[in-house]
Order: C-alpha cells, then sequence, then structure tokens
C-alpha cells in the first residue's frame, strides 16, 4: 500500500491469515505502519497491490456500508458527539432499547460512572466526549462496540496514561469485548500482546516476524526488544 501523495509503499509484501475468532496483535515502532495496516480492512484505502479477501471475497466487492457493518472500530479518537450518553452508545444502532443500552454499559464496566451522572444515561456529555475522562471516554466507545456485536473488532487501545484504577477498568471492558469475535488490535498493552493468537512485528512496512508471544520471544529479535520497552514503561 502507497498513499497518493508519498514516493514509496508504506507496506510492503505483507501476507497474514487471520482464522475467525483468532486476536491479532499488531506491534512495531511508531511509523511502522499498524494503523495503516487496520485502516485497509473498513476500506478507509484500498490497496495499491494485492488483494485484502474475507470468506475469499475481495473487499473491494463488497459495498462499504455493508463491509463496515460487520465490523466495530475502537480507536483512540473514537467519535463521541455533543448528545446523551444513550444515544452516543446506540449510535449505529437507533432501535436499541434501554435493556440492551445497559447491559452493553456493564459490559463495558460504564453503568457505575454513567449512573453517577447529573441525568444518568440522559446526561449530554458535551462536544466529543468533554465532559469525560479519557477512560470514560473510551468506556463509552468500548459500550457502542459491544451493542453494535461486530464480527470483526479493529481495536486500537490508547497510549494516553490512564490512572490504575481506569487502567484496570478499561482493560475489563476489552477483555469483554473482544470475546469471541476476530479481533484485529494495535497493541500497547501486555494482556493482550500475551494472550493474541499471533503477533504481528512490523517495521518500516514490512512483517518482520509472527508467532506466539512464547513463539517471539525464543527468537530473541525486534519483538523481544519491543516487549522489553513496553515492559519498562508499564511498569517503571
Ligand atoms: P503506525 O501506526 O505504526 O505508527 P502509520 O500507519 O501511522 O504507522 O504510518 C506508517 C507510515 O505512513 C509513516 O511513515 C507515516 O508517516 C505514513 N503515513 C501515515 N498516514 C499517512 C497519510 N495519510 N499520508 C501519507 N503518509 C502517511
Amino acid at each position: 500500500f502507497q498513499y497518493e501523495n508519498s514516493d514509496l509503499p508504506v507496506l510492503n509484501n505483507i501476507h497474514v491469515e487471520i482464522p475467525k475468532g483468532n486476536t491479532i496483535a499488531l506491534v512495531g515502532s511508531s511509523g511502522a505502519g499498524k494503523s495503516t495496516f487496520v485502516d485497509l480492512v473498513p476500506r478507509f484505502y484500498d490497496v495499491s497491490k494485492g488483494t485484502i479477501l474475507i470468506d475469499d471475497i475481495d473487499i473491494r466487492e463488497i459495498k462499504i456500508e455493508n463491509l463496515r457493518s460487520f465490523m466495530g472500530i475502537v480507536t483512540q479518537d473514537t467519535i463521541l458527539f455533543n448528545d446523551t450518553v444513550f444515544n452516543n452508545i446506540c449510535y449505529g444502532q437507533p432501535n436499541s432499547d434501554i435493556e440492551k443500552i445497559r447491559s452493553a454499559a456493564d459490559a463495558a464496566n460504564a453503568t457505575e460512572f454513567i449512573e453517577n451522572l447529573p441525568n444518568g444515561f440522559d446526561t449530554i456529555i458535551g462536544e466529543k466526549g468533554i465532559l469525560l475522562s479519557g477512560g470514560k471516554k473510551q468506556r463509552i466507545s468500548i459500550a457502542r462496540a459491544i451493542l453494535k456485536n461486530p464480527d470483526i473488532l479493529i481495536l486500537d487501545e490508547a497510549t494516553s496514561a490512564l490512572d490504575t484504577e481506569s487502567e484496570r477498568k478499561v482493560q475489563g471492558a476489552i477483555d469483554n469485548l473482544v470475546k469471541e469475535r476476530t479481533v484485529i488490535v494495535i497493541a500497547h498493552r501486555l494482556s493482550t500482546i500475551t494472550n493474541a493468537d499471533q503477533i504481528i512485528v512490523l517495521d518500516k512496512g514490512r512483517l518482520v516476524e509472527s508467532g506466539t508471544h512464547d513463539e517471539l520471544l525464543l527468537m530473541n529479535g525486534q519483538y523481544k526488544n519491543l516487549y522489553a520497552i513496553q515492559f519498562r514503561d508499564i511498569f517503571k
């Protein structure tokens, strides 16, 4: 894949197979191509050469709205609206009732803080959710994804610093979200990385290593270095 305005491809010679129900973690330093990789799946961009197939169908043959209807996307800048918590969670699923929204909020570890807001689920959260902390915004966007119940989940875990309590709650929400789905995750959390069915290490747009956490540690290569850096940063 090459961006239109750049001279060189940013992803080269990538071959990856993702079995249904597996969690694939992408790791690599900043600029390695992780966000570009996940952006190709819902067709925010189309590949310049090669193909992406889902169940043997080239995704360019699938209408974009149909393709995205079975994907959930949770990124660091998930879009929240200046509307109620209720409407933010059911965005894209307009006919959801309060029971379903509540159970999505429960699974996202969000019910308690929502009920403590001035008007509970009817509280307006401000432009881009400005009235909520980072961890709370993430849990609202996770609740939205849980409600949508997508077959394929694309997750860009936040790197932004959360306090320990918030981190734990977001982690619990993510654990509920990823259950029984096909997940492609840009991984920043150790738990996601160690539990992934397959870890793909990207470096300057190339796939340099892939395997499980244990397999990659044994290779003693880039993954081991990245892991050591993450470990140091998280527990310092
Ligand atoms: P990562 O997510 O691993 O940090 P990215 O996929 O964001 O990496 O970026 C990979 C490369 O593509 C970088 O060199 C980046 O500068 C470049 N890039 C990202 N987005 C664009 C864009 N919209 N146009 C041109 N180049 C881009």
